[in-house]
């Protein structure tokens, strides 16, 4: 399915939300988030609109599948698009599988029950059984859950209407058609129960995401500023997602509280020296003022250099993992100057931009 709208860079879902029923979208929200799965049901207007980035992401997702369906001969449709009617999509879909063995373009899944929808990309028959297809931008499907929980969820609106499934698969974003590992049956039924769960009465998940994560996410707002309000130790940077269990268990939840403690009071199993600097972190946002945590050992009178890196992870394309290197110099105090080296387009381009960089920080050094 053509990629659907997501805020801020968080890579764009296979397929609209359908209404209440748990679609491949809910289950690749599901994989990420929980409580973005609640959010996109109960609160959607809270949901930032998509910039820039999300705009071009969606974009190179259209056009990868479209070279997808150029591979494919005879196919029929597509069966289903954004804002029609699911059932006779639905009918129309039964009706070519059970008559025909052409392969299909967004075939529209529906359960008996009608809570679960799902829209594959492509299927197709292979020696008297189906292959779930789907277009996506990912280069593996290693560390990827929420693609096996996709396309689990297609085969399983297929099994379940009575067909036999071959295999699932994608074709990556590098072009490379991979098969998709299976999830257990446990493991989906599981899944399928929270998401409606979530979709119904349950609350609001009390779970905050990594910043990094959250940023990307049109609900960051929403999330971040009640957490900063609430003064949650989830907002410092020191606190990881697994400390949080012996924190709480610690009594330990706001700011306030950790802010508190002694800084030897946190030398706990599970935090070990990460413990104290959390407490001087914590005062530093409760006082508003920088707490250090060690004297810098840099000599004093001497030039300071300073060397940064920026990456982008989700560049998965051309794999550039470093795209900017800078350098700034401070001769004497007050006296700053920097530059910025920029890796160039193509496979090379990250490799010639740290040659650049290496050359020009040796440069640098050798200077001062
Ligand atoms: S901002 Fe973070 S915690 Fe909130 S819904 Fe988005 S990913 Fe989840």
């Amino acid at each position: 399915m053509t990629a659907a709208p997501s805020a801020r860079g968080l890579a764009a879902p296979p397929e609209p939300e359908l209404d209440d029923r748990v679609s491949g979208s809910t289950l690749y929200h599901l994989a990420a988030c929980e409580r973005r799965v609640w959010l996109l049901r109960h609160a959607p207007g809270e949901q930032a609109p998509p910039g820039e980035f999300d705009l071009a992401l969606m974009e190179r997702g259209r056009l990868h599948e479209e070279a997808v369906r150029r591979r494919f001969t005879g196919l029929v449709g597509p069966l289903w698009r954004w804002g029609q009617p699911l059932e006779p999509a639905a009918a129309e879909t039964l009706r070519l599988l059970r008559e025909s063995r052409a392969p299909l373009d967004q075939p529209l899944l529906l359960s008996a029950d009608g809570r679960r929808v799902g829209v594959p990309d492509f299927l197709y028959w292979e020696d008297g059984a189906l292959v779930v297809h789907d277009a996506k931008l990912a280069e593996s499907v290693d560390r990827k859950p929420e693609i096996a929980l996709q396309l689990t969820h297609y085969a399983r609106l297929l099994e379940e209407a009575g067909f036999r499934v071959a295999r699932l698969e994608i074709t990556s974003g590098l072009g490379e058609v991979l098969d998709v590992p299976r999830l257990d049956d446990a493991s989906y039924d599981a899944a399928i129960a929270r998401a409606l769960e979530l979709h119904g009465a349950a609350p609001e998940p009390d779970l905050l995401l990594a910043h990094s994560t959250c940023a990307e996410c049109g609900f960051y707002d929403r999330c971040w500023d009640r957490a900063e309000s609430e003064g949650r130790i989830e907002v410092l940077s020191g606190v990881r997602r697994n400390h949080l269990p012996i924190l709480h268990g610690m009594g330990i939840r706001t700011i306030a509280d950790l802010a508190a403690r002694e800084p030897h009071e946190l030398e706990v199993r599970g935090l070990g020296r990460l413990g104290p600097p959390m407490v001087l972190e914590a005062r530093a946002h409760r006082d508003r003022r920088a707490v250090w945590i060690a004297r810098p050992e840099l000599p004093a009178g001497r030039p300071r250099v300073w060397l940064d890196l920026e990456g982008d992870p989700q560049d998965e394309r051309f794999g550039h993992v470093i795209y900017l290197w800078g350098l700034g110099v401070e001769e004497t105090p007050g006296a700053f100057a920097a530059e910025a080296i920029l890796a160039g387009p193509g496979a090379d381009g990250d490799e010639l931009g740290w040659r650049r960089f290496v050359e020009r920080a040796s440069a640098v050094l050798d200077e001062f």
